[in-house]
């Protein structure tokens, strides 16, 4: 059996027609169902949906064999314990700061309110910044509007919520996209499985890399 982990919203909706294309379509959706493991059209694959920062523990640990985690999840978990062989180009979005509109620019002692705490704390760091960086698990759009810091770290896809609260993008941190991720033990024990699935998304992503151009 190989147990894949998936995050609800965007990167599972992103993910199912990879996952379609290697055969794997689940028998239940997660929108509907409360089920956290789900069976699928391949008996020998079962999905397990779990939060997003969650899916490197889950892999790490072998309790999945594959995940799929967005760089962002990635950099924060650390990634020396897991492979990711794979940039599955889904739910592309940008790792940026963000500050009030009127703010002329990022002064050099600044407070940041993020959930991505180490690479907020890296990514000042090597620009000389001094960052106190609060950590929060959500809603980091209104940390500078109730003064609670100067500057967020956060992703931004289409901007529209930095927007909505008044907030504009500044600096690009990083393009962020999904990464495959795979148990270092399952890749040895079940090499054959998995690699095959690998190859797969491979030549999925090749023919829509080649439609696009
Ligand atoms: P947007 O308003 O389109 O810029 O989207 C920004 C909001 O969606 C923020 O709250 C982000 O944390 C979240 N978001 C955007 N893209 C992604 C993604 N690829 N994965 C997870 N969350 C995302």
């Amino acid at each position: 059996m190989l147990t894949i982990a998936v995050s609800k919203g965007r990167i599972y909706e992103d993910a199912l027609p990879l996952l379609e294309a290697a055969g794997i379509v689940p028998l239940d959706n997660p929108k509907t169902s409360r089920k956290l493991i789900l069976a699928t059209t391949r008996p020998d694959v079962q999905l397990v949906i779990i939060r997003a920062t969650d899916v490197p523990t889950f892999v790490e640990y072998g309790a999945a064999d594959l995940g799929v985690a967005g760089k962002d999840v990635l950099l924060e978990h650390g990634a020396e314990s897991l492979y990711e062989p794979l940039d599955l180009k889904i739910a592309a979005c940008r790792l940026m700061t963000a500050t009030p509109k009127d703010m002329l620019e990022i002064p050099k002692r600044v407070r940041v309110a993020t959930k991505y705490v180490k690479t907020a704390q890296s990514y000042f760091a090597s620009r000389g910044i001094q960052a106190e960086i609060i950590k929060l698990y959500g809603s980091m759009e209104l940390a500078p509007l109730v003064g609670l810091a100067d500057c967020i770290v956060d992703l931004v896809d289409t901007g529209n919520t930095l927007k909505a609260n008044g907030l504009e993008p500044r600096d690009l941190i990083m393009d962020i996209s999904s990464r495959l991720i795979v148990n270092k033990a399952a890749m040895k024990m079940k090499h054959q499985d998995i690699q095959a699935l690998i190859d797969q998304f491979k030549i999925t992503l090749a023919q829509r890399s080649q439609a696009n151009l």
